[in-house]
């Protein structure tokens, strides 16, 4: 009886053995699986976007009875980052009130931070009181690889906004913009509407729709952070 015992016992070792590995390697696995799955969150906070609203103090931009396109800009550049903020982002921005910053210290900023995009902040106007809508602009020469994620980044972003605005999307454009060719990350410009047609204008006007404009850059950024993973 004893030696069936022993035998029984030398038979299920093995299985024992193996079984003892497995849940070691499942809790290594586990604790892997963990890390992984907190990396997003480690990976986001370390993400920096540079936003650059555009013009500021004499350099007024667009304008009209209403409103100076640098007001516009600084406003969305707030909410835009209020946003990032709140999804864990990184900002930095090349000016935060009322103040001229010259285009080349805009890239510089970026550049200097090392940041992993930049997105500036305009609004349009045009002779034609007809000319209205959304247009993002990228800079179409240089790396290659910069060039190409920029055009992804200015496609994602506009449809973002255009899908949660409504408004007229006039399509993703090549700019030779100072901000957009000096600096060396993936980088944009977005023309969020113009101040010369009447009905847009009176959206414009409104900040809780430069906050809906904010908000859709923003979830077009993590998208595009999103898919580059
Ligand atoms: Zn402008």
């Amino acid at each position: 009886m004893k030696s069936v015992k022993l035998s029984l016992f030398l038979l299920l070792l093995p299985l024992l053995l193996v079984a003892c590995v497995h849940t070691q390697t499942d809790q290594v696995y586990r604790s892997k699986t963990t890390l992984q799955t907190k990396q997003p969150v480690h990976r986001q906070q370390s993400l920096v976007v540079v936003i650059d609203p555009g013009h500021g103090a004499y350099d007024l931009g667009a304008r009209n009875q209403y409103c100076e396109e640098k007001d516009l800009c600084l406003k969305t550049g707030h909410f835009l980052r209020r946003h990032l903020e709140q999804r864990g982002y990184h900002v930095i921005m090349t000016r935060s009130r009322d103040e001229y910053v010259p285009l080349k210290k805009r890239a510089a900023v970026a550049n200097d931070a090392r940041s992993q995009v930049l997105i500036s902040l305009h609004f349009n106007s045009a002779q034609s009181e007809s000319a209205q809508g959304i247009e993002v602009f990228y800079y179409p020469k240089g790396e290659p690889w910069r060039k190409k994620n920029s055009k992804r980044l200015a496609q994602t972003v506009l449809s973002r906004m255009v899908a949660s605005t409504e408004a007229f999307s006039r399509g993703v454009k090549e700019g030779n913009y100072c901000v957009i060719r000096e600096t060396k990350m993936p980088a944009i410009l977005i023309e969020g509407g113009f101040l010369t047609h009447k009905e847009e204008m009176h959206k414009i006007r409104d900040d809780r729709y430069l906050d809906k404009l904010a908000h859709s850059i923003a979830d077009g950024l993590v998208q595009y952070f999103e898919e580059c993973k």
